[in-house]
């Protein structure tokens, strides 16, 4: 298994409602470092960079404007197979789907409000991470 790294975000849901430590610990728990963190808040434009491709899929306007209400906690999470295992221990996009335990069984409110992202594959997880940190401020 490879040592890999996966950009994570902690949505507006769950900064709002004061989530960030309880998510963080179940990244924790699953063998994941954070490498980098910082919390900020995205414009609906940066939000639409982010998330440019899904573009074309009719959820794209609420997408961007749900990420710009409030602020987010961005990461990076180095460790075993990263990319897989966080996507693991987020859950189904829709919390309906979502297997117990999971961060999205437990904390999202709906397959929008979803409380987390990660990346989804090497390719993008690298360009993701090179979307909100430069190489400075990862540390592992
Ligand atoms: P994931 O975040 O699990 O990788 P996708 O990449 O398919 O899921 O979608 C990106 C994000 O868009 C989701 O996390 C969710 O916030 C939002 N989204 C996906 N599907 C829907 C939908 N049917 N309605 C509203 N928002 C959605
Ligand atoms: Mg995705």
């Amino acid at each position: 298994m490879a040592i890999e790294r996966t950009l994570s975000i902690i949505k507006p849901d769950a900064t709002r409602r004061n989530l960030t430590g309880r998510i963080v610990a179940k990244f924790e728990e699953a063998g994941l470092r954070v490498v980098a963190q910082k919390r900020i808040r995205l414009t609906k434009a940066q939000a639409g960079q982010f998330y440019e491709v899904h573009k074309e899929r009719p959820f794209y306007d609420e997408l961007c404007e749900f990420m710009a209400s409030g602020p987010v906690v961005v990461q990076v999470l180095e460790g075993e197979d990263a990319i897989s295992r966080n996507r693991e221990v987020m859950g189904a996009t829709n919390p309906a789907d979502a297997a117990p335990g999971t961060v999205r069984a437990e904390f999202a409110q709906s397959v929008g409000e979803n409380s987390v992202h990660g990346s989804d594959a090497p390719e993008t997880a690298a360009q993701e991470i090179a979307f909100f940190f430069s190489g400075l401020e990862i540390v592992g």
